[in-house]
């Protein structure tokens, strides 16, 4: 039995499964086609507790840690969900850590409860139109005037930036790239708070990603997160859960589509005999499962990490770009071998093949990894 085997994640799987079956694939396609998953979805993970995996109960989530939500992820692709689902739906698991950390009352019973209720939507608002890897460079600014912000800015790519009801938003509180960092949450409707237009995308299609501009919108000091320039801090402390849980969407996706894979191999017959008794494919097949068999297992191993508090910046670095390396490679070679249905929207492969390019350009790139890698080996 493994850390994620045990009698209850078992039934956490069980419980992920049942709701993708009956909540998500019936309407999926639907979702990619609208740009966005529905507000009920929400309030129906919530109810089953799903939406609230990985926070405390004191705050109104489910419990469980790290490793649950990992769970929760993993079944979610294997049962047929995608990467844009956990995305579009999970936002939450990267708008509210930040606020939970603080222990702010005001802020838990605010926005914390509700989006874990499933009620409301949030955001994280990090990324600028003149770029995202740079977060001590911010030129979004937030001037204090009494117990208002005065906040001018723009940002881009915001997941369910288009349906949040508030953003928790990195601000610069001194001059713009002054690295200065804070983070305020924003409510939607605020004056001068707009979201612009709604971004297409290759992938993630069910999930949408939009600009958001900021003029003269004023936000009470109240709703800043944590005291002033802890920014900067929270948001590095925060992004070994959300790089574990891209590396868990890349190694999810790639098994979906081993599983895919062998499947169609099985089933696709040339020159008379299935695709799957010819050596060359199986011996194919049995790479992709290797690859990301380690993968998960190097995951796993940094998660269990993670979740006992040890400090492996470098590691969950090293794991995000294993999974994706791994996910790029798998899932490319579950399209070859899907021939030409593998390039048709018809395909969940082709889906797959889409939204899983998304994993090495978000929460950190691959080449931004890559340097935390090399200065942690002292470079
Ligand atoms: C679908 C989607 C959803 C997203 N959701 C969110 C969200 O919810 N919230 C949010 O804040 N952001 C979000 N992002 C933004 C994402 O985090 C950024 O795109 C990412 O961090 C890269 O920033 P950038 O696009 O500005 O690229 P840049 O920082 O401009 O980088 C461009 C290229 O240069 C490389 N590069 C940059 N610096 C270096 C360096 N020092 N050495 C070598 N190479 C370098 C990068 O790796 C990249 O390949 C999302 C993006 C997408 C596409």
């Amino acid at each position: 039995m493994t850390i994620v085997d045990t009698p209850e994640r078992r039934q956490l799987r069980e419980l992920t499964r049942s709701f993708v079956s009956r909540e998500v694939l019936p309407h999926l396609a639907d979702w990619e086609r609208a740009g966005e998953v529905p507000r009920s979805l929400h309030e129906t993970a919530a109810k089953i507790g799903l939406l609230g995996i990985g926070f405390p109960e004191s705050v109104g989530g489910s419990g469980g840690d790290l490793l649950d939500s990992i769970v929760v992820t993993e079944e979610i692709i294997r049962s047929g969900g995608s990467s844009g689902l956990v995305a579009a739906l999970f936002t939450h698991g990267i708008a509210l850590p930040h606020i939970v950390e603080t222990q702010d009352e005001g802020l838990i019973d605010r926005y914390v409860r509700p989006a874990l209720a499933g009620t409301m939507i949030g955001a994280l608002a990090i990324t600028e139109p003149d770029g995202g890897s740079d977060v001590a460079g911010i030129r979004t600014c937030a001037v204090r005037d009494g117990d208002h912000y005065v906040v001018n800015g723009s940002k881009t790519y915001i997941t369910s930036g288009a349906r949040a009801d508030f953003v928790t938003t990195a601000v610069c509180t001194d001059f713009p790239g002054s690295g200065s960092v804070s983070l305020l949450v924003v409510d939607k409707g605020s004056p001068g708070f707009t979201v612009g237009r709604r971004l297409e995308k290759l992938g993630w299609h069910c999930s949408d990603t939009a600009e958001l501009s900021f003029v003269d919108v004023r936000v009470p000091v109240s709703n800043r997160v944590g005291p002033e320039d802890t920014g900067f801090l929270a948001i590095m402390q925060q992004f070994a859960n959300e790089r574990l849980s891209l590396a868990t969407q890349a190694y999810a996706t790639a098994q979906r589509c081993v599983d895919l894979a062998v499947r169609w191999c099985r089933d696709r017959s040339t020159f008379g005999r299935p695709l799957a008794g010819r050596q060359v494919v199986r011996h194919r097949l049995a790479e992709m499962h290797s690859r990301t068999d380690a993968a998960r297992a190097y995951v796993h191993d940094v998660a269990e990490r993670v979740a006992a508090g040890q400090p492996v910046v470098t590691e969950v670095a090293m794991a995000k770009n294993v999974a994706v390396a791994t996910c790029d490679w798998v899932v490319d070679a579950a399209l070859q071998l899907h021939g030409g249905f593998g390039y048709m929207r018809d395909a969940e492969v082709e889906r797959h093949y889409r939204d899983s390019r998304l994993l090495g350009i978000g929460g950190g790139t691959t080449e931004i990894m890559n340097e935390i890698i090399a200065k942690g080996m002292g470079l």
